[in-house]
């Protein structure tokens, strides 16, 4: 059976509203945070009203570095993705270059790139400090057969070479029977994102439902590998939908969050949009943090198109992991600055050698679940 999650989480009103330009109150939310205390969705929905450049986004960003510390250390976890099958999807997600009658034309289209590709990928994702390398498909999903049997080789490749954790983000499991082989085969964590709030999603994707993407989140908690599953910010959605988004996914709990950006990529449906102005992202991420005060959040994709030269602020706002190299279809930001910055905010990178000491989502347990 499908988890009911909340879908109306802002049909009530706040019984104690919460003035989103006090910065007061905010400070007194991040203690109420630090001492237990769950941020509501109404609450939540107020701080993503605070004005930029004011003192109430100061001590947003400032609360948001309090519940990161005192929730998660200093400790910085970081990704790579490797586009293991780019192009000619069959899906027609509006925000993606590879989706079905995208136009979208740069970037190169891939069949199932060769098991030494892979190796080769995994020795630089590690030399440039990744914990995990995820291999990525530009497709529906896994079904069982020789597809699954491909995928399988793959990962058993990928996780023999040791370098970095094999992750997997393969789209929508058939069946059980998929998860359990993908596991079996050394995949630590299965990449599946919810993408935005239910409410939004078909807005976004008809090919697929949102509830085929909860029920593949089953599979893969069932088959004991670690989640990472979160969204991408400013395809449309209301900012009411950006609270039901981050409620589904406190439900979901992850171990890992990845919060992308739209990047609108001219030739796919949503090229139109303006990208999300930097302020907006980076309120959008510290109310993030204070909903999910454990939860690791990774800034992922379009970082650099939305924040520009403010991109090192997603430390402020209270990340705490980190996609480095390049996106499926889009160039990123070189590892050795993400070292810099997160230097320079009290950061830093989970030492080599500690892997082995924790599932590595940036989760700090001995295991995901
Ligand atoms: S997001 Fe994934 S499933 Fe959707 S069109 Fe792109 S590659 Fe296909």
């Amino acid at each position: 059976m499908l988890p009911v999650m909340p879908t109306t989480v802002l049909s009530a009103p706040p019984a104690a509203a919460l003035d989103p330009t006090d910065p007061q109150a905010i400070a007194a939310l991040a203690s109420d945070i630090c001492a237990g205390v769950e941020l509501s969705a109404a609450q939540a929905r107020a701080l993503l009203d605070v004005a930029p450049g004011s003192a109430a986004q100061e001590a947003l960003f400032a609360a948001a570095q309090k519940v990161r510390a005192h929730f998660l250390g200093h400790r910085l976890s970081c990704c790579s993705i490797l586009n293991v099958k780019a192009g000619n999807c069959s899906e027609n997600c509006t925000y993606c270059a590879q989706a079905s009658g995208s136009s979208a034309t740069g970037y190169d289209k891939t069949g199932w790139l060769p098991d030494a590709d892979i190796v080769n990928a995994a020795s630089s994702a590690s030399a440039n400090g990744a914990k995990a390398l995820g291999l990525v498909a530009a497709w529906k999903g896994v079904k069982e057969g020789t597809q699954l049997d491909m995928v399988c080789n793959a990962i058993e490749k990928l996780a023999e070479q040791g370098g970095v954790r094999a992750d997997v983000n393969l789209g929508i499991l058939a069946s059980q029977h998929c998860a359990d082989r993908i596991a079996q085969a050394g995949a630590k964590v299965y990449g599946h994102n919810l993408e935005t709030a239910r409410s939004h999603f078909d807005n976004v994707c008809t090919t697929h439902s949102f509830d085929e993407r909860l029920k593949t989140i089953g599979y893969i908690r069932k088959a004991g590998m670690g989640l990472c599953s979160g969204g991408i910010i400013g395809m449309g959605e209301t900012k009411d939908q950006r609270i039901e988004f981050a409620e589904q996914v406190r439900f979901i709990a992850p171990d890992m969050v990845p919060i992308n950006f739209l990047n609108p990529v001219p030739g796919t449906p949503l090229g139109h949009l303006a990208p999300l102005p930097a302020d907006e992202a980076l309120t959008t991420l510290a109310v993030f943090r204070l909903m999910w005060p454990t939860l690791s959040i990774m800034a992922a994709g379009g970082k650099e198109v939305v924040l520009g030269e403010r991109i090192h602020e997603v430390f402020r706002a209270g990340i705490n992991a980190i996609m480095v190299g390049n996106y499926l279809t889009t160039l990123g930001t070189a590892p050795d600055y993400w070292r810099d910055a997160a230097a320079r905010y009290g950061l830093e990178l989970v030492p080599e050698g500690e892997e082995s000491a924790e599932h590595g989502c940036g989760c700090g347990k001995k295991s995901c679940s």
